[in-house]
């Protein structure tokens, strides 16, 4: 995904990984630049912002709200200009997530 603030452009990717224990996480890796991909066309450019976050075990795993989590997480440093025009163009490229109103948790 691209996501543009005037003159700064970043190619977005999210990974979603459920581990070993059933709990799920969710990387979002940042660069600036073209996509570097690899021969099974994944892109290997080299990140410097990464963001993250895992569910507890007791979450349900949605991936609308792993993504911004994550996203948030790697955008966190930037000045708070760039990181409003950034989400104003990624919920540009991004329908808004269904969530439940109360999620409910295991007693
Ligand atoms: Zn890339």
């Amino acid at each position: 995904m691209r996501l543009m603030a005037g003159d700064t452009v970043l190619m977005a990717h999210f990974n979603h990984r459920r581990g070993d224990n059933g709990v799920w996480s969710t990387v979002c890796r940042l660069h600036e630049g073209r996509c570097k991909p690899d021969d099974a066309g994944r892109c290997i450019e080299y990140c410097a912002r990464i963001g993250s976050t895992r569910c507890s075990k007791r979450d349900i795993f949605y991936k609308a709200l792993g993504r911004k989590i994550a996203l948030e997480r790697a955008l966190m440093h930037l000045p708070r200009m760039t990181r409003k025009l950034l989400w104003l163009s990624y919920w540009a490229q991004t329908p808004v997530a269904k969530l439940p109103k109360a999620v409910p948790h295991a007693a």
